[in-house]
């Protein structure tokens, strides 16, 4: 190995950037790409990099790892920790932390794309890298296929990529099927009639309204959703006036909506849009609300087959029982946008970064759910060893299965 990866992690989490601010980022992985002789583009997508191996007739397959960080202030108290600030989407100075493992992502990649060009004799096809820009503003996928990365790269005939997360080290989770919720972000804003606190039969109150349409929309999920599925309606925000005498003009409440699959999307969007709509009409209100979509994620399904070959190929390189069934995530990813556009299968894996033993204390004594901090929390912390490593041949050996000559499993040196 000539890229010290544990280095390049520590200065990757010494210097988190926040989402389409990935500039030293992608200019570390430009670098780390020359010296490596890979074909690369950067700016794709505003911050994103995308390079390509070509190694003769076989398919492509395309790899990609997320670049950005969190507006979160680190307290793990490590000795790496950052100390980072950054200016956020509203002009507002915050702290930032690689608080979701995507140093540990581009880590693991730069040390994949090394051993895959040392090996380049062993395998056949293409390999295409997208090192993408913000993942946490679910809107650096669909920014680089707008920039064109299809066009200026060869198409993937699959998509492979993999997430940090508090499994124990050593232990990685996928399954076939949905491995992680569809999400929509919404704004919706009511419409009243403001006027004085003391004559409300003269005013339109979009206070009341706003609290209305907040309990009502709450009995989608525990009312309208067949228990056996899941979903999740949030209202994460609400909005409406400014001081106690004035009834204000309008109500704005902001939505987080999670559904495992498209259909069950449809039928949460349409009721969501049916209780907004009836409890404006049952406040008397004369201008319709605003329903405005802020982003849209889609499911990250797992393809069956593909999925089932690769745990095997885990399961053959890292040893038997590595591999865990780690559930539905409610949480969402905008990696499938890429298998989506080329309409090919995807499969996406998480890898464990928590201290094994602690991670058996905390199970044991039934503290799993406080004592492990989880992606997001200020405490995030990954244990360096083996999670570089698992995370360098996970991506080795997810490559070469569905290379020309894949399926060695070989994760030696
Ligand atoms: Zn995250
Ligand atoms: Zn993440």
């Amino acid at each position: 190995m000539t890229i010290d990866l544990e280095a390049l992690y520590i200065d990757l989490h010494r210097h988190p950037e926040l989402s389409f601010q990935e500039t030293r980022t992608a200019g570390i992985v430009a670098q780390h790409l020359t010296d490596l002789g890979i074909e690369f583009e950067e700016g794709i997508g505003k911050t994103g990099v995308a390079a390509v191996i070509r190694n003769g007739d076989g398919p492509v397959v395309w790899l990609r790892a997320d670049m950005d960080a969190l507006p979160v202030e680190e307290r793990t108290g490590l000795e790496y920790a950052s100390t980072a600030r950054g200016i956020d989407p509203a002009g507002t100075d915050v702290p930032v932390m690689h608080a979701c493992g995507h140093d540990m992502h581009v880590t693991a990649m730069l040390g994949a794309l090394e051993r895959l060009v040392a090996t380049k004799d062993e395998w056949a096809g293409t390999i295409v890298t997208v090192f993408q820009p913000a993942e946490e503003h679910g809107a650096g996928a669909q920014a680089m296929i707008a920039d064109g990365v299809f066009d200026r790269f060869p198409k993937p005939d699959i998509v492979l990529g993999q997430h940090l997360t508090p499994l124990p080290a050593g232990t990685i989770g996928v399954r076939p099927g949905t491995q992680m919720a569809a999400s929509d972000g919404l704004t919706v804003t009511l419409f009243g009639r403001g006027g004085h606190g003391s004559r409300p039969h003269s005013t339109i109150d979009p206070v009341v309204m706003a609290a209305a349409t907040v309990m009502r929309l709450q009995t989608i999920v525990s009312r309208e959703i067949d228990p056996r599925d899941v979903a999740v309606v949030t209202v994460g925000s609400i909005h409406a006036g400014l001081k106690n005498n004035i009834i204000p003009a309008e109500a704005t409440l902001e939505l987080s909506l999670r559904y495992p699959d498209d259909a069950a999307r449809e039928r949460v969007l349409e009721k969501v849009e049916r209780i907004v709509r009836a409890e404006a009409a049952a406040s008397g209100s004369v201008v319709p609300p605003t329903i405005v979509t802020d982003h849209t994620l889609p499911p990250t399904i797992n393809d069956p087959v593909a999925t089932t070959r690769l745990t095997h190929a885990f399961n053959t390189a890292f040893g038997t029982g590595t591999v865990v069934d780690p559930g539905m995530f409610t949480g969402s990813e905008d990696v499938s946008w890429f298998a989506r556009e080329a309409g090919v299968p995807l499969v996406y894996w998480f890898w464990g970064g928590i201290d094994p033993e602690m991670f058996a204390e905390a199970k044991a004594s039934g503290t799993l759910e406080s004592a492990i901090p989880t992606n997001h929390s200020p405490f995030f912390a990954p244990v360096l060893h083996p999670t570089i490593e698992v995370g360098v041949d996970a991506l080795v050996v997810a490559a070469r299965e569905f290379l020309e000559t894949g399926g060695s499993g070989s994760i030696e040196e």
